[in-house]
């Protein structure tokens, strides 16, 4: 009687729910992952994702296989692959820990709705998030739409759970079932090969994750609240692959950081997680239609493709916006207050839809998710969930200023600018202001 654990977003074995689960039937227990980019809505993953993706199932396998289990890797529509693979294994029982995306949802529901009926054990836990999002409610009993009574209500529930420890075996089936080879599923990049800077800069995989937590935890969490918004600091805990994948649980992190009598804004940027999923949950499509309907009104003017291709390529003529997307070039990452400065200037200073940098960073970031991306660039555009307002426009020049006096961040990105002949700037950063203000102004007549 073999059980099924279907890995998605959560590719670990500590403090995973689902694999508990199958473990405690003490019966063998297949790992399965599937590549699905054909069942209808399912974002096809962008090339950053795609090559974090391939090393973490690496990793995964190879510690399943360590245990003496085994990765199933099978490419296709979910609902066919999963029955395809219940019947090679001969399974009985299936479980999974909850996806919270609109299409992810609708899949497992349609799974667990008629593999039940075919006598099959389904059972879903919850692993991604620390509050399930239909637990958090407001006293009228609707979702949040600002943060912070949001944290607060998450806070006022019962504590998240303990974390469930790492298991020591986990015993595989008695016969082999065809797998898919990773190389096969071209995740990595071949012709160019432009991964050298993520290979530089990170390792996927579960040990890593727990590496980098212990020694945020003990080196780093004590300047975060100071050192969190300068970007040369790398004062923050470079989690969110980690915590993208599942590779670290956010309930192994919560209770790790409780446990140091300290990290109470790191654990609210934690919750600034949830809130995009909780979002998300809500708004299936934010990444595609403004949250406030406001701004559906919003004039965007024709496409300039030279100026979105300057801003992606980091060849803006504004230091640190050009330095932030160079550093996303390079490492698949960019600091968050930088992420908020190129992500104003894309949408204000250049007038190009939220939509189109979204888009860029769903493509190159390590750590983009369904959720937090979409949810943060509607946040930096105004038409979000506890948005900033529209008229509040990042000025690069003060910011960096602020936020890098010295400019060690800017010359470790856009050396050139430090230089005797930086390059000028593609638009004029007051003019722009100006026409975004009155751009603007159709959305608050739409009121
Ligand atoms: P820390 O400061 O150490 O925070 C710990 C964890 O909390 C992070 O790993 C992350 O999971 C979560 N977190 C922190 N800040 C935020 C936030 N503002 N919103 C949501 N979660 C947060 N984050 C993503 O995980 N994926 C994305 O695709 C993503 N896209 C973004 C796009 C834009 C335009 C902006 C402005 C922000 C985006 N963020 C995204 C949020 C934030 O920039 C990153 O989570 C953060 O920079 C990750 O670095 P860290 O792990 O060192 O963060």
């Amino acid at each position: 009687m073999t059980s099924i654990v279907w890995f998605r977003d959560d590719l670990r074995l500590a403090d995973n729910p689902a694999l508990r689960a199958a473990l405690d039937r003490a019966e063998p227990v297949v790992g399965l992952y599937v590549l699905d980019e054909e069942s209808p809505g399912i974002r096809r993953l962008g090339g950053a994702a795609r090559w974090w993706l391939h090393h973490s199932l690496a990793s995964l396998g190879e510690r399943l296989r360590e245990r003496g289990g085994t990765l199933i890797l099978r490419r296709g529509p979910a609902d066919r692959v999963v029955r395809e693979v219940l019947a090679d294994a001969s399974a009985t029982a299936i479980f999974w820990n909850r996806r919270y995306a609109g299409p992810e949802r609708e899949i497992d529901a349609g799974l667990k709705a008629s593999l039940r009926e075919e006598s099959i054990a389904v059972a879903s836990f919850a692993g991604s998030l620390l509050f399930e999002p239909w637990t958090v409610k407001t006293g009228g009993g609707t979702h949040f739409s600002v943060f912070t009574p949001f944290w607060r209500a998450c806070l006022a529930l019962p504590a998240p759970r303990a974390p469930l420890p790492e298991p020591r075996e986990v015993p595989g089936p008695a016969q082999a079932i065809a797998s898919d080879a990773l190389e096969d599923w071209g995740l990595l990049p071949t012709r160019p090969d432009w991964a050298e800077g993520l290979r530089e800069n990170w390792e996927p995989g579960e040990p890593g994750a727990r590496a980098r937590l212990r020694e945020f935890l003990a080196e780093d969490l004590d300047r975060y609240d100071r050192g969190r918004d300068v970007p040369s600091e790398e004062a923050t805990s470079r989690l969110s692959p980690s915590l993208r994948w599942g590779e670290i649980s956010p309930f192994t992190i919560w209770h790790e950081t409780v446990a140091t009598g300290r990290g109470a804004k790191f654990l609210s940027e934690v919750g600034w997680r949830e809130f995009a999923w909780h979002t998300l949950f809500h708004f299936p499509d934010l990444a595609t239609k403004n949250l406030r309907s406001d701004f559906d009104a919003f004039p965007w003017p024709e496409l300039d493709e030279d100026h979105l291709a300057a801003w992606q390529r980091g060849n803006t003529g504004v230091p640190l916006v050009d330095a932030g997307m160079r550093e996303l070039w390079h490492t698949g990452y960019m600091h968050n207050r930088v992420r908020m400065i190129v992500a104003s200037y894309l949408i204000k200073n250049l007038l190009i839809d939220w939509r189109q940098g979204e888009e860029w960073f769903w493509d190159t970031l390590v750590d983009a998710d369904s959720a937090s991306n979409p949810f943060s660039w509607q946040w930096v555009a105004g038409s979000g969930a506890d948005a900033a307002p529209y008229f509040r426009i990042f000025n690069p020049e003060l910011q960096a200023k602020k936020f890098d006096p010295d400019a060690v961040y800017i010359r470790r990105w856009a050396a050139e600018h430090a230089g005797d002949e930086p390059p000028e700037p593609i638009v004029d950063l007051y003019a722009t202001r100006n026409r975004a203000l009155e751009a603007y102004e159709k959305v608050k007549q739409n009121r």
